[in-house]
Parts: C-alpha cells; structure tokens; sequence
C-alpha cells in the first residue's frame, strides 16, 4: 500500500458485493407457471395444426422441462452463483464431498499456501467426523451444504419431501457443528430439479455452481486435471474441486493447483471476503493476493 492510500470501508460497495453474492430463491414455484404456459400452448397447438405440429411441439416443451436439470448454471429452477464479482486475481476453490481421509491434507496444503477454500460437506459424512468439521472452521475455511446423503444416481429425480429432506437435514447438521448456518449450496453431480428451490429458500442458502472444473473426481492424472482447470482461470472464477475420490490422488490434485495459481498469481479467497474487501473505485482489486486485509482500499488523490 502507497502512502497515498488509506484503508477505508466502502458501505455501499460492500452492500453491493453482498447484493450480487446472494442468489436465495425469491419464488421457488415460479416454474409452475412456466411449465402451465406451455402445456397450454402445446394443447393450442395441437388443436389449431393436429399431431403432426403438436406431439413435436409437446416434446419440445418436455425438453425445456428436463434439459435445464442437467445444467449446473441453469436458472431455470433455482438462481445460480457461478462467478465472484471481482475484477481482481482472485478465485474461490470449492472442494466437494467431505470431509474425508483427505481434509486434513488439503487443510495443510491450503495453509502452506496461504489460500482459503469453502468445502461442501456431506451432512451424515460431517456428523460422523465431527473433528474435521471443527479443523476446516478453526483453520479459517468456509462450510457449504452438499445434501445430507449424497444420492448422486437420483439427485435429479427427487421429490419434493425427500429434497427438502436432503438440503434442511444437513443444513441442521452443518449448523450444529459449525455455530452458524452455511449460507452456500452445491447440488449434487450439479443436478437441480424443481423441488430444490423452496428448501434452499427455507434456509437461506445460495446455490453454487462453478466456471472452472478439471473432471477431478474421476480422471486420475493431476497435470491433466489442472490444466483443465487452468484453462477456464480467470479474475472470479468458482473452481469445483473434490476431495476423497476413488482414485485416491485429490490431494495431489490440489497441491499442484495451488501451486500453479501462485505461479499465476491469482489469491484464492472466500466470497465473505470480497465483502470485507470490494473492488476498489479503480477497478482494482483491493486486497487481491492480500486478503486478509479487511477493507477496501481508496486512492487519497
Ligand atoms: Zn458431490
């Protein structure tokens, strides 16, 4: 920092991160009326042309149903975080499916390189390790909900009961073991189907996709899986990470990761901390490699 720099809060940038960082479901049932107005306009089709224009027309609208739930950045069931608002060199390393005989690992990879990631734990794996819930929170990392059971072959075909029995179960659980309520989500295999709104709604909790992303959890080569990665890097990436696969290289994966994003220079921050920290009047990122500074910084001039 400059001697013409102070370091000064900015209320209404940090009202502005907050604003574009919050994705909460504000109508979870909006689809209905979606899905209502084209059925009806299918059955008007149907009786003003005959089948030949109606049964394409009625598996098209079928299509507009099912394609988005295999889209992790749709928003057609549920608003999505994909990307930081940040101009900075600055990415935000998601790491899915913890805690595993991997966390402790990836903690101290993370701590070696001064970098913070949010995990998105399972809740019954959480309540079943409660230690490594409690080393992630002391260590200085995020908590995100990534169902409470994991049922990656039906995710995307989950009723509405056993939806909300996924994300508010672990949503319980999370907040028993960390003292405060995750306020991300992460669908399973990305999946995200219409009854996941209204829980994620219930608890306040913004879904999280991502804009970089090696296939980690099942190709086994790290150089390869990073350069994948890298390949999408860019100022607020949201990169998705797993730990615990069964290929038994995820720690590697990481550390070379973080390895190249020092290389790169880019800071792996918490999305809490463009908050603390929002971009500059500049367009600069304040704080970016720093961010453990709390506020933004202000050209005096
Ligand atoms: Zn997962």
């Amino acid at each position: 920092m400059s001697a013409r720099e102070t370091v000064r809060p900015l209320p209404a940038a940090v009202e502005a991160v907050e604003t574009q960082l919050s994705r909460v479901p504000r109508h979870p049932h909006a689809w209905l009326w979606w899905v209502a107005a084209s059925q009806l306009a299918v059955m008007a089709i149907w009786l003003a042309w005959g089948w030949r224009a109606g049964l394409p027309a009625l598996l098209v609208s079928h299509a507009f149903v099912l394609v988005p739930v295999f889209q992790p950045c749709s928003r057609v069931y549920a608003p999505v975080l994909a990307r930081l608002p940040s101009s900075g060199r600055r990415v935000w390393l998601t790491i899915d499916d913890g805690p595993s005989d991997d966390t402790m690992a990836i903690l101290d990879l993370l701590d070696r390189h001064a970098a913070k990631a949010t995990f998105f734990l399972v809740g019954e794996r959480a309540q079943a390790r409660p230690g490594l819930v409690a080393a992630i929170v002391r260590r200085g990392h995020g908590i995100g909900n990534h169902s409470h059971t994991h049922p990656q072959a039906w995710f995307w075909a989950l009723g509405p009961k056993r939806m909300r029995d996924e994300v508010l179960r672990a949503q319980q659980a999370l907040t028993a073991l960390c003292g405060q309520p995750p306020r991300w989500f992460r669908s399973v295999v990305g999946m995200t189907n219409p009854f996941v709104a209204a829980p994620l709604r219930t608890a306040g909790l913004t879904r999280v996709a991502w804009s970089a992303r090696g296939y980690d959890a099942v190709r086994a080569d790290p150089a390869q899986v990073v350069a994948l990665i890298e390949r999408d890097l860019a100022p607020g990436a949201i990169v998705l990470l797993h730990e615990g696969a069964p290929h038994g290289r995820s720690v590697e994966m990481i550390g070379l990761l973080l390895q190249r994003l020092d290389a790169l220079d880019f800071a792996s921050v918490l999305p809490e901390e463009l908050m603390a920290a929002p971009v500059a009047h500049d367009g600069s990122a304040a704080g970016a490699k720093e961010p453990v500074r709390s506020a933004a910084l202000v050209d005096e001039r």
